[in-house]
Order: structure tokens, then sequence, then C-alpha cells
């Protein structure tokens, strides 16, 4: 680490610092590069942008899960003369989570391989900034009794949640109704599909089902906006950040993205939280949170607005909603049933292997087929998540046979 005025910053581990998430984030610390520290970047497989991102940065550690990616960047390293310890490996994960010198963890690693370090995170007490929403939903209780109990600081990223969070009092605790909210709605453009005949739906491609109008994200969140099992999973997302019964929550199909959600008061007041739809705003007020910073997004400029509409969401094209409600009001098990099966899904629509409408499909099949338990410990979450995985795929490879 360099010398200057580090003391003074505040440290991070960005986790997932090569997505869509992760460059937000580092674009929000380069607007405030006096107030926060990098001390760990982490990625999967992405030497070339990891390098890149060491270069600028200059973190303590860089952790490429995948051993060949890392001994690549270990040698770039050593050439550039950087003094930063490259690690491998899950475990690698948890350990620049869970740091002593640092305040913040942005939990950004897409799907179920980010549940162990976010609970890392909690665990050593740090602020979480939690993008990572399928590490919640696989494990909500779990996860919600470390934050309790470590005194973690848990901030939500997603911009519905962070929406939600800052329409609700700032001393929030007990439940919706202790303070005064009879509901929450959370909008959700509709994605690509929104009006496509149903027909259609049948020949879509992974492109165009990663084309989101209004926001630009990784590849999986991006299938998952088109099916609106991303709302799905935010339903149960907001059950356990905002203490929220199922008739609590509302979805609204907001086409604009320009209201991140709303928040309804039993006195008819309703506030909504209004923004462009960039992530780096919800970043910055996590990271900021208490105080606000710069994000570096540009004023919202209302009048040209011009109209806001809203519909209500049709369960019929998007079966998804329905599951992801079911999986939630079933409990334990059930959410991180629906979870694996639909990161199997989807990775096997993102490679060709199944159709846009097989992904309901299988993941209503998964659960269909399993007995959920309660969900009392992270070694059963995790075999659980490990059959529904092996689940989803022998329905998958059972369905490629019969059509090959
Ligand atoms: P992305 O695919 O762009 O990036 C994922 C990151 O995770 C990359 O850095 C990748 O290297 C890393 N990663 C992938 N697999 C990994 C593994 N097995 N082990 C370790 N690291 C791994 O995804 P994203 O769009 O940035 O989304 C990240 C998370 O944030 C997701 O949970 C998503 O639901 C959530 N989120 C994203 C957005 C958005 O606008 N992109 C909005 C809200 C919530
Ligand atoms: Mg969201």
């Amino acid at each position: 680490m360099s010398s200057e005025n580090a003391s003074h910053k505040e440290g991070i581990s960005i986790l997932g610092s090569t997505g869509s998430i992760g460059l937000s984030t580092l674009d929000v610390i380069r607007v405030n590069a006096d107030k926060y520290k990098v001390i760990a970047l982490t990625a999967h497989t992405q030497v070339d942008r990891l390098f890149a991102q060491c270069v600028e940065f200059k973190p303590h550690f860089a952790v490429l899960v995948d051993e060949g990616a890392a001994t690549m960047l270990k040698a770039k390293i050593k050439d550039s003369s950087l003094d930063i310890t490259v690690l491998s490996g899950d475990e690698s994960l948890n350990r620049v989570a869970s740091l002593e010198g640092i305040k913040y963890v942005m939990a950004a690693i897409v799907g179920a391989a980010g549940l162990q370090s976010s609970i890392a995170a909690a665990r050593s007490g740090k602020h979480i900034l939690l993008a990572n929403k399928e590490s919640l939903v696989m494990s909500g209780e779990l996860f919600m009794d470390e934050v309790k109990q470590h005194s973690a600081v848990l901030l939500p990223i997603d911009s519905e949640h962070n929406a939600i969070f800052q329409c609700l009092p700032e001393n929030f605790s007990n439940g919706l109704h202790k303070n005064g909210v009879n509901k929450i709605y959370l909008t959700g453009s509709g994605g690509p599909f929104r009006n496509t005949a149903l027909a259609e739906l049948e020949n879509i491609t992974p492109d165009q089902a990663c084309a989101h109008p209004n926001w630009d994200m990784g590849r999986k969140i991006s299938v998952d906006s088109a099916t609106m099992m991303n709302k799905g999973l935010e339903i149960i997302e907001a059950k356990w950040l905002f203490q929220a019964s199922s008739e609590q929550i509302e979805v609204i199909v907001h086409p604009q993205s320009v209201i991140h959600s709303m928040v309804q008061y039993k006195d008819g007041s309703v506030l909504a939280q209004l923004g462009h739809p960039d992530m780096r705003t919800p970043i910055a007020n996590a990271l900021a949170w208490p105080q606000r910073i710069d994000s570096g997004v540009a004023d919202l400029d209302i009048i040209s607005l011009a109209r806001l509409d809203f519909e209500a969401p049709d369960e019929q094209r998007f079966p998804c909603l329905r599951l992801a409600r079911q999986a939630m009001e079933i409990g334990g098990t059930a959410c991180t049933v629906l979870n694996a099966a639909n990161e199997i899904a989807v990775s096997e629509f993102l490679n060709f292997n199944i159709r846009f409408i097989d992904i309901p499909r299988i993941v209503e099949q998964v659960l269909d087929t399993t007995q959920f338990q309660a969900a009392k410990s992270l070694e059963l979450i995790v075999e659980c998540d490990l059959t529904a995985r092996k689940k989803a795929q022998e329905i998958i490879n059972q369905g490629m046979q019969k059509a090959g």
C-alpha cells in the first residue's frame, strides 16, 4: 500500500469485481478515491480485466477462484512489480471477505457461488453491500441470524431494495406494521418480452433475452429479468430484508424503470425513490450510508421523463413470479431449491440446450418433486442446493435425449 493518506480511508473488498456490479462499484470508488481504499478484488477466471484493476487500484489481495487463471495473474503481477498477494480457490473468497482491516464487503458474485463469502462477511461483522441476492434467497433465515449475531450491517444494493431501504424510517426494525407501513411495491420493467406474442417466446435466443430495455447487467440476471424470476427472487429478498409477509409485497410492472420501488404507509402516503436506471446510485447510497456521496450519475431531469406507466404483472407470461412466491410461502429449503433449479436452467438456456420457455417448467418440475426441510444449517442448505442442481440437470438431460 502506498503511504498516501490511506489511514483515513475505509477499506473495501469487492467480490466479483470484474462483473457489471463490480465495475460500477469501482466507478463509484474512482469518484470517491479520497474516502475508500480497495483492499481486495476477486473474480472467477478473468485474468486481464482483474490485472488492469490491480494496476489501477493496487489492492493488497487479488483472488481468481480458478487456479490456472490465478497462476497467470501471479506472473503478470510479478512482472509489473506490484506488491499484491494473489490467491486462488473458493476459500480465498471467505478470507478476503473477513479481513481485519476492511469495513465494507461488496458481495457481487453471481449466483450460489457467492453464498459462503457473503456469510463470511456477515460472520466477521462487516458492512455487507449485498448485490448477490441469490445468497439471501438460498439461506434467508440463517443469513439474517448471522448478520444479527455478529452485528454486521446489511445494506441492499438491488435497486428495488435500496429504494425501499431509503423510503423506510432510518431506525427501521421489527417489521413493517410497527413502522406504520402497510405494503411495499417492488417495481420491475417487465423485461424485453413484456409485449412479445406468447407464441414467439419459444424461439427467443440468449442474446435477445439478455438485451434488457433499461439496465446493462450480467447475463444470468438479464435472463432472470426476462423471465421475471429476478422479481421473484426479489420478493424473497424483500421478505428477509424487511421482515415482510407475502401479502405485504406487491409487484408492479413499470416499464420506464425510473421509480425503483415504493412504500405505502397506513396514513395513505406512498414514498418512492426515483433515479436513472444506473446501479452506481444504490452502490453510492449503501457505501456512504447514512451519509451521501457523489455517484457519478447525472441528475434526473423530471420534465424530460414526461410519463411513468404502471401495470399489473401478467402471471401467464411470467410463471416464475408464481413459482417464487409459492417457494417463499412454503419456506424452509424451498427457496434454495427454486434458486438452484433456476441457475441450472438459465445456464443451460444460455448454452442453447433448452428453450426460454423451458426455464419455468424445469424449476416447477424440480420444486414438485422435492421434499423440503427446515433450512437449519449452512451444510444442509449447500446439500439441498447441490441435490436440486443435479435434479434439474437430469431433467434437462432426459429432455435433450428425447429431443435428440
Ligand atoms: P456478472 O456476471 O456481470 O459478474 C459476476 C462476477 O462474479 C464476476 O466478477 C465473476 O468473475 C464473478 N463470478 C462468477 N462466477 C463465480 C464463481 N463461481 N466464483 C467466484 N466468482 C464468480 O454479474 P452482475 O450482473 O454483476 O451480478 C452480480 C450479482 O449482483 C448477482 O447476484 C445479481 O443478481 C446482482 N445484481 C446485479 C445487478 C446489475 O445491474 N448487474 C442489479 C441488481 C443485482
Ligand atoms: Mg433489482
